[in-house]
């Protein structure tokens, strides 16, 4: 009798354990969502300054798979941010200033569009314009980023993405063609809303978001939460009758401006509020279990480095080499189902593949 309860007990934790180490090598490599963050310019002095003027710590700490990632693009050693955004969105270096357009300027197909092809649904947050290089890099296609805001609001009309939340309203209905496209994307059923309050109690799958009419305001300048909201809101809409899984693109943009500024206090504030949007972002995954989330940078920005402080007084003194990208590596860091496959050290175009084999696609 004590043989056989014994048999029971080791036969049961055997059923039991195999369950947990099967179950857990289904969902290893296969999320099914991805959220990839980017904070623009956010290289390992700028969230070690947020990190010390935020008393040692930062929600990103959560995220134990760290990788680097080497930046550069085809034409330069120092990326700008489109050429880093399209090694994300179509894993090809590119020239400095191409929105999605390969060295011989042919147009590359947009991650959120192959993916659209499987049915997941897509989405673009920023806090810049939605027609800035970063957020553009994941639905555009334009020879040169800039004075191309019109053309790229028209271009996104042709999209299926579910979600874009951001700055640029007036690229959409104060344009030099007099067309209003906010009643052409609500003939596509999107829902669209300007007012960070509508953001409560949305039943849509389909959502725009205007928080300005061009370039959306710094915190240190009043914006306020936008930021965490709609990484909140835009989860939620794409969660939705979510069968076949989600891809969301968050931008820290302005990180990025603080550099070019070279302005550690805009540093640190907009880190943080990234900081808090990843917060929101773990909440929604530790809670799903089926969330890979990504964050990293397109490149570093300012030469940024800190050079005295006080961890009693959280302060930190901050200097610059210049006022534009450098070509340091940046770091990335990954949570969730899949998350081991982003250590190490390799290029900003790996980070697309490594996105298309944890979604099992085939490239
Ligand atoms: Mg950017
Ligand atoms: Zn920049």
């Amino acid at each position: 009798m004590k043989h056989l309860l014994l048999y029971f007990y080791i036969t049961t934790l055997l059923i039991f354990s195999n369950c947990y180490i099967s179950n857990d090598n289904m969902t290893i490599n296969n999320p099914k969502n991805i959220i990839l963050m980017i904070g623009d310019g956010m290289g390992l002095s700028q969230i070690s300054a947020a990190m010390y003027s935020n008393g040692g710590q930062l929600n990103i700490e959560e995220a134990k798979y760290i990788g680097l990632i080497k930046t550069n693009s085809a034409s330069s050693i120092i990326t700008d941010s489109a050429a880093g955004a399209t090694a994300f969105s179509t894993g090809k270096k590119t020239y400095n200033r191409a929105i999605n357009m390969d060295v011989d300027t042919l147009p590359l197909r947009p991650i959120t569009s192959l993916l659209s092809n499987y049915h997941i649904k897509t989405g673009i947050i920023a806090t810049s314009s939605v027609t800035h290089a970063t957020p553009a890099c994941f639905y555009g296609n334009q020879i040169d980023r800039y004075h191309v805001d019109e053309d790229l609001a028209d271009q996104f009309l042709k999209t299926n993405i579910n979600v874009l939340m951001g700055g640029g309203e007036d690229y959409f209905n104060k344009r030099s063609d007099k067309r209003n496209l906010i009643d052409s994307l609500k003939n596509k059923n999107y829902v669209v809303i300007d007012s960070i309050i509508d953001f409560y109690n949305l039943s849509t799958e389909k959502l725009i978001n205007f928080c300005a009419p061009k370039e959306p305001a710094s915190i240190l300048n009043g914006r306020g939460e936008f930021l965490p909201l709609a990484t909140k809101t835009g989860i939620s809409v794409l969660n939705t009758n979510n069968s076949h899984g989600f891809f969301l693109m968050i931008e820290g943009s302005q990180i990025d401006w603080g550099g070019h500024d070279m302005d550690s206090d805009y540093i640190i504030s907009e880190t943080l509020d990234f900081d808090l949007a990843i917060s929101a972002v773990l909440e929604f995954a530790k809670e799903d279990k089926n969330t890979l989330v990504l964050i990293t940078a397109d490149h570093e920005t300012g030469g940024y480095g800190i050079t005295g402080g006080n961890t009693k007084t959280n302060t930190i003194h901050g200097d610059f080499l210049n006022d534009d990208h450098t070509a340091s590596m940046v770091p990335i860091y990954a949570f969730g189902p899949g998350a081991e496959n982003f250590i190490g050290t390799y290029h900003n175009t790996d980070v697309y593949y490594k996105i298309l084999s944890s979604f099992q696609i085939k490239n």
